[in-house]
């Protein structure tokens, strides 16, 4: 059973540390447990577990302080739980390398939901490797032809919005905040920026928008970011 997904929860909450070990081992997933920072690192270095769920407020260390150290030898997912209501936190958070957050308190499906998107971009990336087409749903990218196609037909995207769409495939799964977007395809940061980028990043979605998509492919999180929907396959493939 090897190959049963590795979680390691951090969280120094005795009573939610246990009911995420209780959850995980129901639904067949292996865990670590740490109840402070130190012991994350700890696990995670020794463990190498597939995700990591870490709670931000920690007695001995910033959980930004955490994912900082850990990014310098991991690019495991990391879901920040966190109980703070700020959004500076969650996005400091995702700027040092976090892939997903959730905040306090949380449903147990929400909580599973996230693991499994978080594992199917480790899949994804593990099967693709370096492809040189991005698939998802009825979106296609030719990273080499540099086009991309919804349901076979080239969508018509300026050279920004085609370095937008690209930057949120390669990171399927992973919520990109406004700082991370800006400093990727303009190279630098302003706040007036991020009205720019919701100009550009409304008419991106609107050529993207499909009608077989229960969802659209990219997600909007206010104050925070985007990210890229994974989406099932197109109905016209369905047997
Ligand atoms: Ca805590």
């Amino acid at each position: 059973m090897g190959n049963r997904p590795l979680i390691l929860v951090v969280e120094d909450d005795a009573a939610v540390r246990n009911l995420m070990a209780v959850t995980l081992d129901t639904q067949g997933y292996r865990y670590r447990l740490a109840a402070n920072g130190a012991e994350a690192l700890i696990e995670a270095s020794t463990h190498q577990p597939d995700v990591m769920l870490l709670d931000l407020g920690l007695p001995d260390m910033e959980g930004v302080d955490i994912i900082k150290k850990a990014r310098t030898w991991t690019a495991m997912p990391i879901i920040v739980i966190s109980a703070r209501s700020e959004d500076a936190d969650k996005v400091e958070a995702l700027d040092a390398g976090a892939d997903d957050y959730l905040t306090k308190p949380f449903s147990v499906d929400e909580l599973l939901a996230r693991l499994r998107v978080a594992l199917r971009r480790l899949n994804a990336e593990g099967a693709s490797g370096q492809s040189a087409i991005y698939e998802n749903g009825s979106l296609s990218i030719d990273y080499a032809a540099g086009c991309a196609c919804l349901h076979g037909e080239e969508i018509h995207l300026t050279p920004i919005e085609y370095r937008l769409l690209c930057l949120l495939a390669k990171n399927t799964g992973k919520v990109l905040t406004h700082n991370y977007i800006l400093k990727e395809i303009w190279g630098s940061y302003t706040a007036s920026d991020v009205g720019s980028l919701r100009v550009f990043m409304a008419t991106l979605r609107k050529k993207l928008q499909s009608g077989d998509a229960a969802q659209p492919y990219i997600q909007t999180h206010i104050g925070i970011g985007y990210r890229m929907l994974r989406q099932d396959r197109p109905m016209e493939d369905a047997p």
